[in-house]
């Protein structure tokens, strides 16, 4: 990773190399701690962080899923993540805000320990690899199945559940493919090990519904409302494997991800990234760089918002 020089840790702006925890924190060892991945765009007004407040909100509930009380408000973490922005000067950057146990008793009950939080920021490129978004990556179902809803909450962006994702991505790149998609424990569709998912077929798009075993993802909202703008069904419901072998185009949507075309899953081609794949990924290009006044509302300024032209 790029450093950067600085890291907001616990209400301060500090060097990126004294940004340390003790090795006994809590989160360290059992993986107790809730983040957010955020990405930063540059706009003609200056750079804006997309959905910022709705991220914030979600690492909040994944707090309280956790019974994780944050130190920080919604406002106080969005004020900061402005400040982050302005102090390390990028135009664009990714954004994680982590919140974890921190130092204090190392039972597995975190008790009174503190909640440290931080934010990190720097530069990062295409998730998926350089050409990914271009010609769409090829994915591989996974053998690990996602998290059940009685297992670990799998609403929250818990910092322990991604073991779960390491496992799948590790096992699919070792077996050559870019990407893993997870079952739900009864076989149906989940998602990728950082993306959501959408299947197109005959210009009806699918993903999986909320009460799959899925990240709730913001950008799957965003591309759900994109979607229904540019007169495209979207369908919210059970998908089973096969549909994604079958499909006209599949599509894998996440902040870090973006929109990425998937080229193949398990080896069934499903060939280059088609029609309306491209028009969605292009909308949401436009929406995350304030380039189209239908999601402006989505685009945060460190500042407020500029007023729309001609109002
Ligand atoms: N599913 C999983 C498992 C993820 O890790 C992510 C990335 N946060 C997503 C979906 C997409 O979520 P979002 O669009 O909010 O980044």
């Amino acid at each position: 990773m790029r450093e950067t020089e600085k890291i907001w840790m616990n209400g301060d702006l500090v060097d990126w190399g004294d940004a340390r925890v003790h090795v006994a924190a809590h989160g360290l060892h059992y993986g107790s701690g809730v983040f957010e991945g955020i990405r930063c765009y540059e706009t003609d007004n200056g750079p804006a962080v997309f959905r910022l407040t709705d991220h914030l909100v979600r690492l909040h509930n994944s707090a309280r899923l956790l019974h994780m009380e944050l130190p920080y408000s919604v406002e106080e973490l969005r004020l900061a993540s402005h400040e982050l922005v302005g102090a390390n000067g990028l135009a664009e950057c990714y954004l994680r805000p982590l919140a974890f146990y921190g130092y204090g008793e190392l039972g597995v009950h975190p008790g009174t320990n503190p909640v440290d939080v931080c934010i990190i920021s720097w530069p990062w490129g295409t998730y998926l690899g350089e050409d990914a978004l271009e010609s769409g990556v090829r994915a591989k179902v996974s053998s690990w199945k996602r998290v059940g809803p009685n297992t670990i909450p799998h609403v929250a962006k818990a910092t322990g559940i991604y073991l779960n994702s390491m496992l799948a991505v590790v096992e699919a790149t070792r077996a050559g493919y870019e990407e893993a998609i997870l079952l739900t424990d009864e076989g149906t569709i989940a998602d990728g090990s950082g993306e959501n998912i959408f299947v197109i077929t005959d210009e009806i798009l699918a993903t999986p519904d909320l009460s799959a075993s899925i990240l709730p993802g913001i950008t799957r909202h965003t591309v759900i409302e994109i979607a229904q703008t540019l007169g495209y069904a979207v369908q919210e419901r059970e998908i089973i494997r096969s549909e994604l072998y079958l499909a006209d185009e599949v599509f894998m949507c996440g902040t870090a991800a973006e929109v990425t075309p998937v080229r193949s899953v398990d080896d069934h081609e499903i060939g280059a990234p088609g029609p309306i794949t491209k028009a969605i990924q292009a909308a949401y290009f436009d929406a995350v760089r304030g380039r189209d006044e239908r999601w402006t509302r989505w685009v945060e300024y460190a500042e407020k918002t500029p007023a729309a032209p001609g109002s």
